[in-house]
């Protein structure tokens, strides 16, 4: 650091060097950044010393909060025995095995292979390659086409943005490149009918999917994409019924399914994947955040027979499986993952998200009498409240107003850290989370919507 930066402030040669992802870069010049220097348990802390709940656990990811030694260790020890080999052209080692192997262990369903890469994103797009591979080997190379909901977030690179149907993944990209067929989004509250019970809704969903199917021609659709609650969409939990339906069309028309579960795995849902929580029975299962508590960048893409069958043969013909990211597999990111999902089960992890969820799921659903509030969702650790302008007709506030902004800009001040999307609000505390810190963190925030609703009365 020469001595100019060490007279500047963190915040301003941020604004001067640092390109922001999922950020207004117009404003940040402006505003600048909050500048998070540490962390403990599921707090983190500004460079002022100002500490913040973590409600969305960084991005989702950081289930067991920060200051977990066991994990620093398990990087550091494997940072000096091997800090880098990779698993192209038949080499391996001991962290990627063992880490393919507990997660084939864990599988709701039974899986064959796990194929390992860095981010979710990197996931969905093996997903969306072996897809590709597939219907090659199979001798269908028409079949390729595939679904995914409005409101999906599936991640950011060309392929998988397109499989995001939220518009700002798309606008001025130029996206999506390849059309996905889009499937409605199946949030009950904003798109049922009046009167129209959660099953009958997912009937109607199950039924719009299967003429969907058939009006694109069964022999060209593979794969319908879906994440078991979806997150970045404005966390919607599925109606009663709804993966049940699904997968029956699913099945009629031999067409895979994607589970994304880099939101849901590892407990967040109160089971170990959203899978469990919701009756999927998937072909491909896609994991990463809670994967490693979000200590080190890896994620991992589960397939069963079905899939990596035909697969293996096809590479058998061509002489290889022309896939693989560098830090695919990344010895210290495996080592910190083993060690993350042993923690979960010694700790039974699940256990105590069940515990405290109830306090998390019962705390949000008393905001339902809050006048901005329109709906409250949820399950297990993770949830959400819709803000509207009028509850009775569920009318969105005009979007100038940015009131989900607005009450999460709130609740910093007043101590935690949330996450809005449009007019919603989520919460997806670290899972170590206790019942005292629940209603802390809600009263902070129950304190920030008071706040906008006044400002707005
Ligand atoms: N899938 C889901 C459900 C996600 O929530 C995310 C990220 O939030 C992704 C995929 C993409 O993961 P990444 O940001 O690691 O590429």
């Amino acid at each position: 650091m020469d001595s100019r930066a060490r007279n500047r402030t963190t915040a301003e040669r941020d604004v001067d060097s640092v390109l922001h992802p999922y950020t207004n870069l117009i404003r940040h010049q402006e505003v600048g950044p909050l500048v998070i220097t540490h962390g403990k348990g599921v707090k983190v802390f500004d460079e002022a010393g100002r500490d913040y709940f973590e409600g969305l656990a960084g991005l989702w990811c950081t289930s067991l909060g920060w200051g977990e030694e066991r994990l620093v260790e398990a990087a550091a020890a494997q940072m000096r025995k091997l800090p880098f080999y990779h698993l192209f052209s038949h080499k391996t080692h001991d962290p990627a095995v063992e880490l393919c192997e507990r997660l084939l262990a864990m599988a709701p369903v039974p899986m064959s292979k796990v194929f390992l890469a860095g981010s979710g994103s990197e996931a969905n797009d093996t997903a969306l390659k072996l897809i590709r591979y597939r219907a090659h080997a199979l001798g269908q190379p028409n079949k390729i086409k595939v679904i995914a909901r409005d409101k999906a977030y599936h991640g950011v690179t060309v392929a998988t943005a397109a499989l995001t149907g939220l518009p700002n993944n798309h606008r001025s990209f130029g996206l999506p490149v390849d059309e996905v067929i889009r499937a409605a989004c199946p949030h009950h509250y904003r798109f049922a009918r009046p009167d129209e019970s959660e099953e009958a809704y997912s009937s109607r969903l199950a039924t719009e999917l299967e003429a969907q199917i058939l009006k694109e021609g069964p022999d060209t659709v593979a794969a319908f994409f879906a994440e078991p609650v979806m997150g970045a969409g404005g966390v919607i939990v599925p109606p009663a019924g709804y993966f049940p339906k699904i997968q029956a069309v699913l099945d009629k028309y031999d067409v895979l399914l994607v589970a994304d579960e880099v939101i849901c795995g590892f407990g967040r849902t109160g089971k170990m994947f959203g899978t469990e929580t919701f009756g999927i029975r998937p072909d491909m299962m896609t994991l990463a955040k809670g994967l490693s508590s979000g200590y080190a960048p890896i994620s991992a893409l589960m397939v069963n027979q079905r899939v990596y069958g035909p697969v293996a043969e096809e590479s058998g013909r061509i002489g290889v499986f022309g896939h693989g990211y560098t830090y695919g597999g990344h010895p210290v990111s495996a080592a910190v993952a083993v060690e993350t999902l042993k923690i979960y089960a010694e700790r039974d992890i699940l256990a105590q998200v069940n515990a405290v969820a109830p306090v998390l799921q019962d705390g949000l659903a008393a905001f339902r009498g809050h006048p901005l509030v329109g709906e409250t969702r949820g399950v297990g650790l993770i949830g959400a409240v819709e803000l509207v302008a009028d509850k009775a007709s569920k009318a969105p506030f005009d979007a100038a107003l940015g009131i989900g902004a607005r009450v999460v800009a709130k609740a910093q001040a007043h101590g935690v850290i949330l996450r809005a999307m449009g007019d919603t609000v989520a919460f997806a505390p670290p899972l170590i989370i206790s019942a005292e810190e629940i209603r802390d963190l809600l009263r902070r925030f129950g304190q920030a919507l008071d706040e906008a609703h006044g400002e707005i009365t």
